[in-house]
């Protein structure tokens, strides 16, 4: 879990870096400093849930949970938690904050079935591909060997708009 948080690449995969960009906790601002304040107040909010002990707390991330973790950001906790971290960091020379994320933050629902994707990267040369399915991954099946499907996560997918302005994908 840590490697990952400590990869660029890979921070926004994580529920907690997904809900600061789908979210726009800390001003939306992902790095390695947010993202470990954000698993923190992310684990809390779930010891509140169980506490309140209500229906809802059999859903992990249902609505109350949402509730008590916007809450902790509104009422300044989440960010007192964050610069508390941050100090204790820099003091001893380390500035999490600098760990920045590259990934996107998008989720499934901004593609739909029968999409035409494109990927950067490892497995460009199958490019383009047709979106089969939709969950928290993407289904994609290569339209140039239909043999090929694989899945990925929304975050490493581009639109035919953003492949364009992507200079790793060849959109031809
Ligand atoms: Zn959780």
């Amino acid at each position: 879990m840590i490697i990952s948080h400590l990869d660029s690449s890979k921070i926004h995969l994580w529920t907690t870096g997904n809900e600061i960009l789908q979210r726009g906790y800390f001003g939306g601002e992902l790095n390695l400093l947010t993202a470990l304040a954000q698993v923190i107040v992310h684990e809390f909010s779930h010891v509140i849930q169980v506490i309140l002990n209500t229906e809802d707390a059999a859903k992990s991330h249902g609505k109350l949970f949402y509730k008590i973790l916007d809450k902790a950001h509104v009422s300044g906790m989440a960010d007192r938690i964050k610069d508390e971290l941050n100090s204790r960091c820099l003091d001893m020379g380390v500035d999490l904050s600098e760990v920045k994320s590259t990934g996107t933050g998008k989720n499934s629902k901004d593609f739909s079935i029968g999409q035409t994707v494109w990927l950067a990267g490892r497995y460009s040369y199958l490019n383009p591909f047709k979106v089969t399915y939709r969950k928290r991954n993407l289904k994609l099946v290569s339209l140039k060997d239909k043999d090929k499907t694989l899945l990925a996560h929304p975050s490493y997918v581009y639109s035919t708009a953003e492949a364009r302005k992507n200079p790793d994908i060849d959109v031809g």
